[in-house]
C-alpha cells in the first residue's frame, strides 16, 4: 500500500493543490459578502490560493529534476502561505478582544525559520514553518471558526463548525506532522512515523482534508449566497447543482486517477520491455566476448602436444607453442593445462609457471572439467579492476577418461571499457551480488544488496564491501528504491555460472508520462467547475431580473389601485386632480385650451329608492361604459364621486366641449338600463381662461352644472365666457 502510494504522490499533490485553491476561491467569494468581508476571509483565501501553489511546486518538483534552490523555493512558499491563516486568527482575536502582538510578531517567527534554514538546511526549516506558523494557523483558524459560528444563522453553523474542525486537523496534520528531523519532535513525530502506522502518506491526509475543508466552505458560501438572493427558485437549484457538481467532480477525479495510472502503466511497460531489450543486448556482448575462449579451450583440449604431455609422452615445449598459439589466436590473456591434482604443468605465462601458480583444484572451472563438461567461470584476480572469463575444457585419453584440464582466460577490460558509455547503470555481479564490472563509478566490489555473511571475493583482497545499493537481493525483476529513485531493476543470470548481469531503470520519466492524465483531469475539473459557476450566475441574474419585475407589477398594481374608482373602473378624483393641476399647468405655459365637463345623473336617489341601491349601482357601471364608448382617448373621463362624472378635455375649447356633452347626455338619455329604464343626466361645461386656477375653473363649471338642474336637468349649460351662447345647445328633451 504504501508503495503504491509512493507512486501516486503525484495525483495526492496535485489532488491537494487543486483543492486548497478552490478552498481558496470559495473564500475569496465570501469575502466578498458583507459577513465574509468583516471576518476577513479574503485571509483565508489568499491561504487556500498560495498553498495549493506550493502543492503543485511540489509536483512539479517530482517531474523535473529538484534541486536545493527550487526546495528553498518550495519551504519559503510554504511557509508564506501559512502567514495567512495566522494573521486572520490574530485579526480576530484582536476583534474579540483579547490581547495580540502586533504585526510585528511575524518578523522574529519569520527570522527563526529562515536562519534555521541557512544553519541546518531547508528541511530544518520546513519543520519549523509548520511549528511555528502552521500549527498556530490552523488551531486559531479553528478557535475563530467555533466562535464566529455561534453568530451565524442556524444553517450555516453545523457547516462552518465542521470546517472549523476540519482546520484542526488540518493542524495536526501539516503543522504536528512534519518531515523526519534530527531534533525533537521532528525526530519521532513526522511523515516516517505516519506512514509506518497506517500505511498512507500523510499527504493523502492533507489532501482529503483540503478537499473535505473546500467542500464545507463552499457550502458555507452556498448557505450565505441563498440568504442573500432569498428565492427559493435560487435555493433548490444551487442545491441541486451543488450535489451534482460535487457528484461530476468526483466522477471526474476518479477518471482521472485511473487515466493518470494507466498513462503510468503504460510508461511502466515500455521501461520493462526496454530494460529487458538492454539486459539482452548486455548478456550478448558478454557472450560474444567469451564465446571465443569456450570455442578455442575444447580445441586445445584436443590437441596432440597438450595430449602427449599430460600422458607422459611429449614435450613440453611444444605443448608451451601451441598454447601460446590457441591464447594468441583467442585473444586470452592466459592459457593454462592442469593435470588431476589441479597443478599447473603449462602456462602461456612462462613467469606463472616457474612462480607456482596457486592450485585450481577448488575452482569452478576445474571440478566442472573433471567431472567432464564445459567449464565456465569468472575471476577476479586482482583487487578493482574488471574480472576475465574463464573457459575450461576437459583433456580426455583414448578411452575417455580425463587426465587433465585446459583452460584459457579473457581479461574483460576491453568489454568493461566499450561499456562505460552504456546509458543506463548495470551491474554485472558474482554469486554473492557483490559488483565486479559495472559502469556507474565507485561501485566495484560492492555489494549490490546485503550479502550478510557470505565469504565475498573483495573480503578476499582486503576491501570493504560498502553499503548496499538495493534493499533486498533481486531474484528475477522488481521496482524498488535505488540511490533514492524509485526504479525498475532486472536480472539475468550467465548461464553455468553463479554470475549475473543486472540492469536499473530510474523511473523519474513516469511522473512526466502520468503528469497528461493530470492536466486532462484538471482540464475536467476546471469544465466542471465553471459549468457550475457559470449556471448558478446565469440563475442568480434571472431570479433577480424576475424580482425585480415582480416589484414593479406590484409597483404598477398599487398605482392602478391608487388611481382607479373601485365600482366603475374608472379613474377616481386623486387622478383627476394630477391630470387637471398637468393640463393646467400646461395651459398657463403654452396657452392652449382645454374644457371640463361635469354630469350628475337626475333624480339618482329615487332610482335607489325604487329599485334598490344594486340596481343604482348597476346604473352607474354602464353609464361609465356609455360615456367611455364616447370619448377620445386623449380625453379623461374620472368618477368625482356618488352619481357624478367629470370628463377633461384637452386642447378642447369650450365650444366642442358643450357638443361632446350633449353627445354624452343624448346617448345616456337613450340608453336603456336593465331594471331601472331610461335615465336622465345634466352636464355642465367650464373652459379654461387665463388667469383660472383648478377652484376657479371647477366653480364656474359647477355653477353651470347646477344651472342645468335649475332649467329642469337632461341639459348641457356651460360656465359663463362662451364666445357664441347661441350655439350652445338648450333642453332638448
Ligand atoms: P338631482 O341630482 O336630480 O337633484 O337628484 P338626486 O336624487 O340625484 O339628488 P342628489 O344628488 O342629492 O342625490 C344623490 C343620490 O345618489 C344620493 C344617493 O342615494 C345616490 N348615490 C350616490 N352615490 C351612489 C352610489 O355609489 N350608488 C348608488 N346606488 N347610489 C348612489
Ligand atoms: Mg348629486
Ligand atoms: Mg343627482
Amino acid at each position: 500500500m504504501g508503495l503504491f502510494l509512493a507512486t501516486q504522490l503525484d495525483f495526492i499533490f496535485f489532488f491537494y493543490g487543486l483543492a486548497f485553491m478552490l478552498l481558496g476561491a470559495v473564500c475569496f467569494s465570501i469575502a466578498r459578502g458583507a459577513v465574509g468581508k468583516a471576518a476577513r476571509f479574503d485571509l483565508l483565501g489568499w491561504f487556500g490560493l498560495v498553498h495549493g501553489g506550493s502543492e503543485w511546486l511540489d509536483l512539479t518538483a517530482l517531474i523535473v529534476d529538484d534541486g536545493p534552490a527550487f526546495q528553498a523555493f518550495r519551504t519559503t512558499v510554504m511557509s508564506a502561505s501559512y502567514l495567512f491563516p495566522l494573521e486572520f486568527a490574530r485579526l480576530a482575536a484582536i476583534r474579540l478582544g483579547a490581547p495580540m502582538p502586533g504585526r510585528w510578531i511575524y518578523v522574529p517567527l519569520l527570522m527563526a525559520v529562515v536562519a534555521t534554514g541557512v544553519v541546518n538546511g531547508q528541511v530544518s526549516a520546513n519543520i519549523l514553518a509548520r511549528y511555528l506558523l502552521g500549527a498556530p494557523g490552523a488551531f486559531g483558524t479553528c478557535v475563530v471558526m467555533i466562535i464566529r459560528a455561534r453568530t451565524l444563522e442556524i444553517l450555516s453553523r453545523p457547516l462552518v463548525l465542521c470546517a472549523a474542525a476540519c482546520f484542526a486537523l488540518y493542524g495536526f496534520a501539516a503543522g504536528l506532522i512534519v518531515p523526519a528531523g534530527d531534533f525533537w519532535p521532528a525526530n519521532t513525530l513526522n511523515q516516517n512515523w505516519f506512514v509506518t502506522l497506517t500505511g498512507v502518506p500523510i499527504q493523502l491526509v492533507r489532501g482529503l482534508l483540503a478537499a473535505a475543508l473546500a467542500v464545507m466552505m463552499w457550502s458555507v458560501w452556498g448557505r450565505l449566497q441563498t440568504v442573500a438572493v432569498g428565492s427559493n427558485l435560487y435555493t433548490a437549484y444551487l442545491q441541486r447543482h451543488f450535489l451534482t457538481t460535487l457528484a461530476a467532480l468526483a466522477v471526474i477525479f476518479a477518471g482521472g486517477w485511473a487515466l493518470t495510472n494507466f498513462l503510468g502503466d503504460i510508461y511502466k511497460e515500455n521501461i520493462q520491455t526496454e530494460a529487458q531489450g538492454d539486459l539482452k543486448l548486455l548478456v550478448s556482448r558478454l557472450d560474444g566476448e567469451t564465446a571465443t575462449v569456450d570455442a578455442m579451450v575444447k580445441a586445445l583440449s584436443g590437441s596432440r602436444a597438450v595430449h602427449s604431455l599430460l600422458t607422459g609422452g611429449g614435450e613440453a615445449e611444444r605443448a608451451q607453442t601451441v598454447l601460446g598459439r590457441n591464447v594468441e589466436a583467442s585473444g586470452a590473456t592466459l592459457g593454462q593445462i592442469l593435470d588431476l591434482s589441479g597443478a599447473v604443468i603449462a602456462s602461456s605465462d612462462r613467469e606463472f609457471g616457474l612462480l607456482g601458480a596457486p592450485n585450481a583444484a577448488t575452482a569452478l572451472y576445474f571440478r566442472v572439467a573433471m567431472a567432464g563438461g564445459a567449464g565456465r567461470e569468472f575471476v577476479q584476480d586482482n583487487e578493482g579492476g574488471p574480472p576475465g572469463s574463464v573457459a575450461s575444457y576437459p583433456i580426455r585419453r583414448e578411452d575417455e577418461t580425463v587426465v587433465g584440464v585446459a583452460m584459457l582466460k579473457k581479461s574483460l577490460v576491453k568489454l568493461s571499457t566499450s561499456l562505460q558509455s552504456f546509458d543506463r547503470p548495470f551491474f554485472f555481479v558474482d554469486g554473492n551480488g557483490v559488483v565486479m564490472l559495472s559502469n556507474r563509478p565507485g561501485t566495484l566490489n560492492r555489494g549490490l544488496w546485503p550479502i550478510g555473511a557470505k565469504a565475498t571475493i573483495a573480503e578476499k583482497f582486503g576491501a570493504p564491501i560498502g553499503a548496499p545499493m538495493l534493499a533486498s537481493e533481486i531474484t528475477d525483476a522488481a521496482w524498488t528504491m535505488f540511490n533514492g529513485r524509485r526504479s525498475y531493476v532486472m536480472r539475468s543470470a550467465i548461464p553455468k555460472t553463479e554470475w549475473s548481469m543486472l540492469i536499473v531503470t530510474p523511473l523519474a520519466g513516469m511522473f512526466a508520462s502520468r503528469f497528461l492524465g493530470i492536466i486532462i483531469t484538471l482540464q475536467l475539473a476546471l469544465t466542471a467547475l465553471f459549468h457550475f459557476l457559470g449556471k448558478e450566475h446565469g440563475v442568480r441574474d434571472s431570479v433577480q431580473m424576475q424580482s425585480r419585475s415582480d416589484l414593479q407589477t406590484l409597483a404598477d398594481s398599487l398605482e392602478v389601485k391608487a388611481n382607479t374608482d373601485p365600482l366603475t373602473g374608472l379613474y377616481n378624483r386623486a387622478k383627476f386632480n394630477v391630470v387637471i393641476a398637468h393640463e393646467l399647468a400646461r395651459a398657463q405655459r403654452y396657452g392652449t385650451a382645454f374644457s371640463l365637463i361635469v354630469c350628475d345623473i337626475d333624480r339618482f336617489k329615487e332610482v335607489n329608492d325604487v329599485h334598490g341601491h344594486q340596481a343604482g349601482d348597476q346604473v352607474l357601471v354602464q353609464l361609465s361604459a356609455i360615456f367611455s364608448a364616447g370619448i377620445r382617448q386623449t380625453d379623461l373621463l374620472a368618477r368625482w364621486g356618488g352619481e357624478e362624472f367629470v370628463l377633461v378635455l384637452p386642447a378642447t375649447d369650450g365650444l366642442t366641449a358643450a357638443l361632446v356633452a350633449e353627445k354624452l347626455r343624448r346617448a345616456a338619455a337613450q340608453s336603456a338600463f336593465a331594471s331601472v329604464g331610461a335615465i336622465t343626466c345634466s352636464f355642465g361645461v367650464g373652459e379654461y381662461v387665463a388667469g383660472d386656477s383648478v377652484e376657479s375653473l371647477l366653480a364656474r363649471t359647477d355653477n353651470a352644472l347646477y344651472r342645468a338642474k335649475l332649467n329642469g336637468r337632461n341639459r348641457v349649460e356651460c360656465a359663463a365666457p362662451v364666445t357664441s351662447p347661441d350655439l350652445v345647445p338648450m333642453h332638448l328633451g
